[in-house]
């Protein structure tokens, strides 16, 4: 009765952390929780053919009186198989470990297919020819489950050694597991084929699924992070800094949702072209171009800083380079005025603040064309619409900025 409850302690346990691999499995789409959830599932089902009630009632069903045992067998190498797809996923072993990787495959498939066979091969009669493979396919499946165990272990270790995170999470949790597992596997093949080690492999297998959980939680952290690390390159210009075309994008879109849920707000568009740009390149070289262009993203912030007081604005203004030597800006909360006067302190400030290269200062100016965000429009029509205004800035003069009309 003791041992009943003991095992249903455990049970519970991975029950518990199969459902919460479930959870990550569908919520992540990361085939990784699944491995997880066929290895716990699977070896519990082979841990209980030696105790529960359930597989003597499976025992005694008439069409084939053996079920149970075929079953067990069937479920420890599915069990041993996701349990080696899922170290070479939290492991990384393609990445690390590539010919490694290869036998474990190779190993991984051997076995579930001796399971197979194993399953298949259980005589009722002593007659039937196949019991010799009854008897030597379990000596197999414990054979294999013995080597895996050591190249996924040694292949942790290394990972460890190398200061993989997941490694440390995998030996903390899998350790006393596989050690067990191994120790029950040679035991088998070299005293007895029938021993049973349920009674300590379960609680450890509870164990691997507590630690295992925590390191998948942490796993799924890491990843989160550097999805948002890559969203945050995706969306901003390596040169300057500042948001690239998609970054400016994606922002214009909020902006126009914005503007519609809340039609007394306005947002203006600034889209500045750097004057003869090309001048610049062919006088001073890309080089210098480039740091032209750091530089004017630098003075569109050095206005923007002094301006957000006057204009109290309460959500960022956002500046993206459209490409080249043109860039554009977002201005929240501004009136078509304000976004005009701010356009045209940008012309002053640039034409005011060479850019020093070497020992030469290079003399830079800009044209902006000014529009502003419309509720019932597309933000892809303020975008043309003060594109256009630029071809008018450009046309009067240059250096200068002008209204969409
Ligand atoms: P306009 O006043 O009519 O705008 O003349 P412009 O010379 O600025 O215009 P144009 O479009 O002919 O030239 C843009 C130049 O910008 C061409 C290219 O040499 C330069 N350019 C584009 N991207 C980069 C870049 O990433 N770095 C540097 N250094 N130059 C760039
Ligand atoms: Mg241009
Ligand atoms: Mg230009």
């Amino acid at each position: 009765m003791r041992q009943a409850k003991f095992e249903t302690a455990c049970l519970a346990i991975m029950l518990a952390m199969v459902l919460s691999a479930l959870f990550f499995a569908f919520t992540l789409r990361d085939p990784l929780y699944l491995w997880y959830v066929g290895h716990v599932v699977a070896f519990a089902f082979f841990q209980l053919r030696m105790t529960s009630e359930i597989f003597r009632w499976l025992d005694g069903w008439p069409l084939m009186p053996d079920l149970a045992l075929r079953l067990s067998d069937l479920a420890l190498g599915i069990s041993v198989f996701c349990a080696v797809r899922f170290a070479m996923i939290f492991l990384d072993t393609p990445r690390h470990f590539p010919k490694t990787t290869a036998w474990l495959v190779r190993i991984a498939w051997a076995m579930l297919i001796a399971s197979v066979l194993s399953a298949m091969s259980r005589a009722p009669t002593l007659e039937n020819p196949l019991s010799l493979a009854a008897i030597y396919l379990p000596q197999l499946q414990n054979f294999l489950i013995a080597i895996v165990s050591v190249v996924v272990v040694t292949s942790a270790i290394r990972g460890s050694w190398r200061g993989s995170k997941a490694a440390n999470f995998y030996l903390a949790s899998s350790l006393p597991l596989v050690l067990g597992g191994i120790f029950a596997a040679l035991y088998a093949i070299l005293v007895d084929a029938n021993a049973t080690f349920t009674p300590f492999l379960l609680p450890l297998a509870a164990f691997e699924a507590v630690v295992l959980s925590l390191g998948m939680a942490d796993r799924a952290l890491s990843l989160r992070q550097e999805r948002d690390a890559a969203r945050e390159t995706a969306e901003h210009d390596a040169l300057t800094g500042q948001l690239n075309r998609r970054g400016l994008m994606s922002r214009l879109e909020q902006a126009h949702i914005s503007l519609q849920i809340a039609p007394e707000t306005s947002c203006a568009l600034l889209y500045c072209d750097l004057d003869f740009f090309k001048r610049v390149n062919d006088d001073f070289g890309h080089e210098a171009g480039d740091q032209c262009l750091k530089h004017f993203a630098e003075t569109i912030q050095t206005v923007l800083r002094g301006n957000k007081d006057r204009r109290r604005a309460r959500q960022t203004d956002y500046i993206g380079r459209m490409g080249g030597e043109e860039f554009i800006v977002l201005l929240h909360q501004c009136s078509a005025d304000q976004a005009l006067k701010v356009a045209a302190r940008i012309c002053a400030n640039l034409r005011e603040t060479p850019v020093r290269w070497q020992t030469l200062e290079i003399a830079l100016t800009v044209s902006i064309g000014v529009a502003m965000l419309q509720r019932d429009a597309a933000p892809q029509a303020a975008i043309a619409a003060a594109d256009a205004a630029l071809y008018r800035a450009k046309h009067e003069g240059r250096d200068r900025a002008c209204m969409a009309v």
